[in-house]
């Protein structure tokens, strides 16, 4: 998992050959501000008492409050967390959004505990966390099995231990607790806003329209409804469990009916016009764009080489490995990368704490022309950049959030203003 980070590090120094950044800015990019490291005791239903692994890590600030998820996943660990808090700050800082990065998780599989048990994680998490934490310091956000109503117990035990509520402490709430309109659907809706500003670049206005989905939860889910909606033909999608492909197109909805009944995608297989297939053999099935919806490192140089889609939109954070970047690079395929196609969640998360900070709460049709219009603006850029150095979109979108991370750590000095 150290790979992650050196990954991910990686990309740093690609990035930084297309923009004018001083040494100590890079150095200071390198390194995590701060982690902590702790272990939730929880009683359990049976009156035991059980101990999970949690961190947060708090990466760069100095753009802001760091923000980002609270994953629960049963192999978690401090370097993923890392990496992804890294991925956020670059996230925010391409969005133009005033925070820095941060991320937490637990390891642990909230599929085998009980509703009162994740409750009593879920707080415990925070009591652990509170002086982390803050609405101007660092705010979380659900991630992978988390949700809506863990993120209300996380405000409501932040407001016990603070003795008053303070609601911008975390997004991705409950309506009736302060969340935001827009927000279930934000991450896909980025994605899907930006494929749509760039669908004669991309040559998809004339062209077939099929979509292959990896991962049916939120992310995943959203948008295979939404590019549905818009004409495009969902022919294969997947979950934990397994994947199904049907060349005349899944009704989104009624996939999602039969995982909600049968628990996972693979409950709507027919054995005839729909088929169960393995993970690898759905990712190789032809289509025009490929939406890693999953986890990190699932497109990789085992499979890279199979995938036929021309585009990659990456709602999941680094699905795509760097040897396997460099594959589909080769291949011609585009890739809409996740610090910027799947930015439209923490964008969301930003306008819910703008709400909360204000007390007034805006309706759907503002959210969305807000999102559309920043997910416009940066994702113009990021191709404009990238078509302009004729670099990749990923090390575009890179090099464009590095500039303003760049300006903002320049601005308090760097070597060559102190001794001139
Ligand atoms: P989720 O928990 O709602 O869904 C995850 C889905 O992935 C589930 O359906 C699960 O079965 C499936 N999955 C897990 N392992 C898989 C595998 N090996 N192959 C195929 N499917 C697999 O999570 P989510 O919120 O939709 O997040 C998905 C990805 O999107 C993550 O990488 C997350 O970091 C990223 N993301 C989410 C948000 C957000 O707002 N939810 C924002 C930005 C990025």
């Amino acid at each position: 998992m150290d790979d992650l980070l050196s990954g991910a590090l990686g990309r740093l120094d690609e990035a930084a050959k297309y923009v004018e950044v001083d040494s100590e800015v890079l150095e200071k990019l390198k390194y995590p501000k701060e982690t902590l490291s702790v272990r939730l005791s929880v009683r359990m239903d049976d009156g035991s008492r059980r101990s999970f692994p949690a961190w947060r890590c708090r990466y760069d600030d100095t753009r802001g409050p760091t923000k980002g998820g609270i994953r629960y996943h049963p192999s978690s660990n401090v370097e993923e967390v890392t990496t992804l808090a890294f991925w956020m700050t670059f996230k925010c800082a391409v969005m133009n959004l005033p925070y820095g990065g941060g991320k937490g998780a637990v390891k642990v599989d909230p599929h085998s505990l009980s509703k009162s048990e994740l409750e009593r994680l879920s707080r415990a998490y925070v009591q652990a966390f509170a002086g982390m934490i803050g609405p101007d310091r660092d705010i979380p956000a659900p991630d992978v099995y988390t949700n809506s109503m863990i993120m209300g117990w996380m405000a409501d035990e932040y407001s016990s231990i603070v003795r008053q509520p303070s609601p911008a402490v975390i997004t991705g709430k409950p309506l009736p607790l302060g969340g935001s309109l827009g927000r279930d659907d934000a991450t896909a809706r980025g994605g899907y806003y930006l494929i749509k500003h760039l669908e004669t670049e991309l040559e998809l206005a004339n062209s077939p329209k099929r979509v292959v989905v990896q991962g049916y939860g939120n992310a995943g889910f959203h948008i295979a409804r939404l590019l549905h909606a818009d004409g495009y033909r969902i022919v294969g999608v997947s979950d934990s469990r397994g994947a199904i492909v049907c060349e005349d197109g899944l009704d989104p909805q009624a996939v999602q009916a039969a995982k909600e009944r049968g628990g996972s995608v693979t409950a709507f297989a027919d054995g005839r016009r729909v088929r169960a297939v393995s993970d690898d053999e759905m990712l190789a099935t032809p289509c025009e764009i490929l939406v890693p919806a999953a986890l990190e490192d699932q497109i990789h140089t085992g499979n890279a080489g199979s995938i036929k889609a021309r585009i990659v939109l990456e709602l999941a954070n680094g699905p795509v490995t760097p040897e396997a970047d460099r594959i589909l690079e080769k291949k011609g395929v585009i890739v809409l990368p996740d610090i910027l196609a799947n930015a439209g969640g923490v964008t969301v998360s930003y306008f819910e704490w703008v709400q909360n900070r204000q007390g007034y709460y805006w309706n759907l049709t503002e959210i969305h022309e807000r999102l559309r219009a920043i997910m416009e603006t940066e994702g113009r850029r990021v191709w404009d950049l990238g078509s302009a150095k004729g670099i990749s979109m990923r090390t575009a979108a890179y090099a464009h959030a590095l500039e303003r991370l760049s300006s903002a750590i320049a601005a308090h000095g760097t070597k060559p203003f102190f001794v001139g």
